[in-house]
């Protein structure tokens, strides 16, 4: 007989807390269609499939189902077969993680990078070393970073800062409270993802030059979209060669998995050399860094789908506006939808996916404050104007049926 596992109320009662708290996440079981893409199927249940169009994929340029990209896949397994057999130190280290390395570094227009398993593992690795490289080390955190980099921060157990999202009068009052000569380093993002708004890179790369810092962005949600060449908003605004560490996603815009940074070639070889998070893990199998490398070369190219996307986003926030919804007008792709009510923002989700085959996924606490819940749209450039007509005809009924309000986020 299996034994039952000690605590085990205990974790139920975790649970159920989740639950009351309107925060239960359910996970869509969906199949992606290769070449139909936002299209998929759900899989309601074990019987039921439904045809649905997908509204919150982070694959934000379809580059997961682009021919060329599943090409390059396929014939790296023909090729190396599936797994890197092992660290990158031994024996993990391939001419597809050299090549994507060396093009990632072009990319954003550094000396070196460095790939890890994923963009959370990129963030956590390199940031908790940063303090065995500078003892002492002061780190300033936007409060709205991603988990990833508050983990990153937490494990580093040096002397931390938070200031206040995007405010750079609160980051410069932090700085100058911390000795002169005591080593700081900056870690923000540049498109916030939840939010959809940009930090003022620039101004905080003037900080970091009077105050002495480094300088960490995280460009996970604008690496392939933005700039000429996909290398971020730091490209579009031309402030790459101000920050020291731009670390990015393979897994979003680039349709694949992992995670990376570049900088410097002596930051990139300190933390290759002292990291866990990258020594002490398989690398990603020579395929996915094979398909990564075509992505990133592709995008490197396409501007025009970079400006499709951007025309796609706009057409969705200008029906919005016009509807009068509660949504986040910023300057980027992604279009929050404000709620406000866990409860609501799970049941305007359900109702969205079994009645009109519309899945945008309810964001609540923690990814978001309490309060704040929303539904996060992200179209692409394969967002049509006909689904679109068909989200808008889906949500006034489901906003009526739900008694939500219909007024400008301030
Ligand atoms: N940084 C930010 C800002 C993110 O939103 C995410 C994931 N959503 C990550 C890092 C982690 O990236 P990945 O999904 O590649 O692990």
């Amino acid at each position: 007989m299996t034994r039952t596992p000690p605590y085990r109320d205990q974790f139920r009662a975790a649970v159920d807390t989740v639950r009351q708290e309107g925060r239960y996440r359910i996970f869509r079981d969906i199949r992606r269609k290769k070449g139909a893409f936002p299209c998929a199927t759900w899989f309601k249940d074990d019987l039921k499939e439904q045809d649905i169009t997908v509204w919150c994929s982070n694959d934000y340029l379809g580059m997961g189902q682009n021919e060329c990209v599943v090409e390059a896949v396929k014939s790296a397994v023909d090729a190396a077969g599936t797994g890197s057999g092992g660290t990158r130190n031994i024996s993990g280290t391939t001419r597809y993680h050299v090549q994507l390395e060396a093009e990632l570094a072009d990319l954003h227009g550094k000396d070196a990078s460095l790939v890890f398993t994923s963009g959370y593992v990129a963030n956590e690795a390199a940031l908790s070393t940063m303090s065995k490289i500078l003892p002492g080390l002061h780190i300033l955190s936007d409060e709205m970073n991603h988990a990833s980099m508050i983990s990153g921060i937490r494990n580093a157990r040096t002397h931390k800062h938070i200031f206040a999202h995007n405010d750079i009068a609160d980051l410069e009052a932090k700085l100058k409270a911390i000795p002169v000569d005591a080593p700081k380093l900056i870690a923000f993002e540049s498109v916030y993802s939840m939010d959809a708004d940009i930090a003022p890179i620039e101004a905080i790369c003037d900080l970091a030059d009077t105050y002495n810092a480094l300088t960490y962005i995280d460009e996970v949600h604008a690496v392939g979209m933005y700039g000429p060449r996909g290398g971020g908003i730091c490209e579009q605004r031309a402030l790459m060669d101000r920050i020291d560490i731009i670390q990015g996603t393979l897994a979003k815009a680039y349709g694949m998995i992992g995670g990376y940074i570049a900088a410097d070639k002596v930051i990139v070889d300190a933390i290759r050399s002292l990291a866990s998070g990258f020594i002490f893990t398989t690398s990603i199998p020579p395929s996915t860094a094979a398909g990564a490398l075509r992505s990133v070369r592709i995008l490197k190219i396409s501007p025009e789908m970079r400006d499709q996307h951007q025309d796609r986003a706009n057409a969705l926030k200008a029906r919005f506006r016009s509807a009068g919804y509660p949504f986040i007008d910023g300057d980027t792709h992604i279009v929050p939808l404000m709620v406000g009510d866990p409860v609501k923002c799970q049941a305007i989700s359900d109702r969205l996916i079994e009645d009109y085959g519309i899945y945008a996924q309810p964001i609540n606490f923690p990814t978001v404050p309490r309060g704040t819940e929303r539904l996060r749209f992200t179209p692409s450039p394969f967002h049509t104007d006909a689904m679109m007509d068909e989200l808008m005809a889906a949500l006034s009924d489901v906003w009526a049926a739900y008694d939500l309000p219909r007024e400008k986020v301030a």
